[in-house]
């Protein structure tokens, strides 16, 4: 044997497996495995992403400026500090390369998305976990597992798959009890579908400090998954450090296109959100009627579901059922969480398909 051999840390990963997109024989189904939008995206995104057709074989803007101006407007921010990428995804894979290496560590919580040991182990990093309380991120477990080898710490608020996120205030004792020289990355994925009061996505920590990144998709509540399109808001000289290692251009012009027509839509955007918030807690009170446990005050467009651990009842019984009924949601066992399932909120026919399921299959017609 003496073909190429990959860097050490590589053949550790195992890869992300999505969210099933199909079931053989069944032709209608219900996929609400991967968080995708129930509504899908604002219809001017389509029609933006459908008219550059002709132009693509322009490159796109490399610096990505007008999306940047657009979301600066849009969040209040400079945009200067902010860098686009395909998917916030290809962002934290960038800051892991920028940030970390062999030997280093990177910090991130028990059920944390699974994208963080991946980008890790693929710079030669060690994924290091924290325990949770409750389901949720514990500052205290993540502070004691900082060690001299850390480098970045990797924070989803709220997390998926669990749905539970930490206060502001929590947020800020986190990043006052790091080392100055650890990153800290909040990973505000579902950051537009929260309106709690105690909710911040972060922003401030970044300015004030050199030392703190958010990180934003288009793929939760603007519902562009397909078009891969993330952006990261970065103290200057980290901002700097992406723009060197990204591609020269890393977001396609139909991303571009698309996001900045989507992130402009704000209509459609309340819409989506007032869509969420309804079916979140529909499917949550539903869900608590069947006598399944979800983690409480859990925000985002998906809830985590607890099935029991009796046989015909798990929660793989209960995903085959779904399964055969057309129904796609995410088994869990990849974080850890064997007795859960994870369900995207979709639209109400689905939610309501989904808890009719469920009542069948857990026995309870009435
Ligand atoms: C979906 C998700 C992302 C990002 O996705 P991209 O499609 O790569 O932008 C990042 N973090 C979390 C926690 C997510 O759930």
């Amino acid at each position: 044997m003496s073909g190429p051999k990959p860097q050490p840390g590589i053949l550790d990963i195992a890869p992300y497996v999505g969210g099933e997109s199909s079931i053989p024989g069944l032709d209608r189904i219900i996929k609400l495995a991967s968080n995708e939008g129930a509504l899908g995206p604002s219809p001017k995104a389509s029609a933006a992403y459908r008219e550059i057709a002709e132009n693509l074989h322009r490159y796109p803007d490399g610096g990505s400026s007008a999306l940047r101006q657009a979301i600066g407007k849009q969040e209040g921010l400079d945009p200067e500090q902010i860098v686009c990428g395909a998917g916030s995804d290809e962002l934290l894979s960038l800051l892991c390369a920028a940030y970390a290496g062999p030997g280093d560590e990177v910090l991130y919580s028990q059920y944390g998305f699974l994208m963080y040991p991946i980008s890790a182990k693929s710079v030669g990093a060690t994924p290091v976990t924290a325990p949770e309380t409750d389901l949720t991120s514990d500052v205290d477990a993540l502070l004691a597992a900082v060690t001299d080898k850390t480098r970045i710490l990797f924070i989803a608020n709220p997390n998926n798959p669990t749905g539970t996120y930490i206060p502001a205030s929590e947020l800020s004792r986190l990043r006052g009890g790091l080392r100055d020289n650890i990153l800290l990355v909040v990973d505000a994925a579902y950051a537009e579908f929260v309106e709690n009061d105690d909710y911040s996505n972060g922003h401030e920590l970044v300015d004030l400090g050199d030392n703190t990144v958010m990180t934003r998709t288009f793929s939760k509540i603007f519902a562009l998954g397909g078009a891969r399109l993330g952006w990261a808001y970065c103290p200057p000289a980290i901002a700097d450090v992406l723009n060197r290692v990204r591609g020269p251009f890393n977001v396609t012009a139909p991303a571009l296109a698309a996001g900045q027509a989507a992130l402009e839509d704000n209509s459609w955007t309340d819409k989506v959100r007032q869509h969420n918030k309804v079916w979140l807690n529909w499917t949550r009170d539903e869900l608590v009627k069947l006598g399944l446990w979800t983690p409480p005050g859990g925000v985002g467009n998906f809830l985590l579901v607890r099935f029991p651990d009796e046989a015909g009842r798990t929660a793989a019984d209960a995903s085959a059922y779904l399964m055969s009924k057309g129904v796609i949601v995410r088994g869990m066992a990849g974080y850890g969480l064997p007795d859960c399932l994870r369900v995207t909120i979709g639209t109400e026919e689905e939610m309501r398909m989904v808890i009719d399921n469920l009542r069948e299959f857990l026995g309870q017609n009435s």
